[in-house]
């Protein structure tokens, strides 16, 4: 009897156990996987020859990473059928060994028989652990690239996951419980991400925030910090894509990269305080920043306090620009709607949340003006406007409150 099968990218997976997990919605999210992986393995492959040689130049035998001239280690921790670690296998240039992990044994055997129906064993060893298990066994032998695609929330993978990822290393992380994340649940929130979402027209940027805040608190406890490579927000999920670096210092000074947010009930104007702030000049002045019982100032009203969150930038430009590059070069069956994500994403500007024109409106009870003209007030004013890959009626503007509530009044 023909075992059914499906196929995506390169890869073919035996349909022969309903209940291992397949997806095909996700294929976006494995497509722009391979597609950071990509550019991440070149960089990261030449970084450690790069430094092989310097090594060699300088006659100092530091035999670390020698491993990594074969290319990139990665571990996928939630596997299910394989096919994400058999599509990197196949897809992604410059990797030298991938392990496919599962706590399930029947998933272990659909990753076993995938892995022989592709013909990658040389490349992907299958595994079967519990992942946090896993992952707390290689703190010593770690990876280049960690994976962690679970049902639903991945708090409890991240305190692991922070320390298997090398120095320059990558943590890719989806999160599916976005309704958590976008305030429907603010108490479920704090519990699994340590932070409170808030109810907002911006809030999938929030969840994609709180989430970099979690992954930056957990990594803080090993001296670990994080920098965004790409921060996402798709259908029912998101992801982020962080590198992990070890630098005390740095992670001090990443701690104001975290901040709390307040959202004006009345008006939803939002503001937002980091939780530390550098030491300056003498008559240096901590900034105003309004407290939960302080009233809004454009419309008095009481403020919800949400966070904390990442203030960061979620995304890195340069990477960004380059995935943009090299697309047509990748045979991925979503690189049109990838090609239109990362271009709205390339041109986001790097300041925290956004407003939604339609909302804004309707606050002040007036009619919808075309997206265009409102932003080119905010453009002659003098000010920088950019959309959010997450809406697509969101303006992103380094305007202060201030002069978005002028311009609104005066339509
Ligand atoms: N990454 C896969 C893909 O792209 O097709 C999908 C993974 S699926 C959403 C989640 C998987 O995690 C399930 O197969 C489940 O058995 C596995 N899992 C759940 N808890 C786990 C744990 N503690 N350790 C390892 N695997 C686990």
């Amino acid at each position: 009897e023909e075992i059914p099968t499906v196929n995506e990218g390169k890869a073919q997976i035996l349909v022969t156990n309903e209940k291992v997990f397949y997806n095909p919605v996700q294929e976006f999210n494995r497509d722009l996987s391979i597609a950071v992986l990509m550019i991440f393995a070149k960089d990261y492959n030449e970084e450690v020859l790069q430094r092989n040689k310097l090594e060699k130049d300088d006659k100092i035998n530091v035999p670390h990473n020698a491993g990594n001239q074969r290319g990139i280690t990665i571990l996928e921790a939630l596997s299910a059928t394989g096919l994400r670690s058999i599509r990197y296998a196949k897809e992604v240039e410059g990797v030298w060994q991938i392990v496919a992990n599962d706590i399930s044994a029947k998933a272990v055997d659909s990753i076993r028989q995938n892995i022989l129906h592709n013909g990658v064993e040389n490349l992907v060893i299958p595994y079967h652990e519990d992942a946090t298990l896993l992952m707390y066994q290689r703190r010593r032998n770690r990876f280049d690239a960690v994976d962690l695609d679970p049902y639903g929330c991945p708090s409890m993978y991240l305190d692991s996951a922070v320390q298997c990822v090398s120095d320059g290393g990558i943590l890719l992380v989806t999160a599916t419980d976005v309704a958590i994340l976008a305030g429907n649940v603010p108490e479920t929130c704090y519990y699994k991400y340590g932070a409170i979402s808030i109810k907002s027209k911006s809030c999938h940027e929030i969840a994609l925030r709180i989430l970099l805040q979690c992954i930056a608190s957990y990594a803080g406890r090993y001296g670990r910090y994080i920098v965004p490579l790409l921060s996402i927000s798709v259908d029912f999920y998101i992801r982020v894509f962080v590198k992990v670096f070890t630098s005390h210092d740095k992670c001090k000074e990443n701690s104001n990269k975290i901040g709390m947010l307040y959202q004006c009930n009345g008006c939803e104007s939002m503001n937002f305080q980091p939780l530390v702030v550098k030491k300056a000049a003498k008559n240096y002045k901590l900034p105003s920043a309004p407290v939960i019982d302080q009233l809004c100032k454009h419309c008095q009203h009481r403020q919800h306090m949400g966070g904390p969150i990442w203030l960061g930038p979620l995304h890195d430009h340069g990477f960004v620009s380059r995935l943009l590059c090299n697309l047509n070069s990748m045979e991925l069956g979503t690189s049109k709607r990838m090609e239109g994500v990362l271009t709205v994403i390339h041109e986001e500007l790097d300041i925290p949340l956004y407003y939604n024109l339609d909302r804004l409106m309707s606050i002040v009870r007036c009619h919808v003006p075309p997206m265009l003209m409102f932003r080119s007030a905010l453009l002659n004013a003098g000010y920088k406007v950019s959309y959010s890959h997450a809406s697509k009626i969101s303006i992103k503007t380094d305007a202060p409150n201030d002069v978005i509530w002028d311009i609104v009044r005066a339509w």
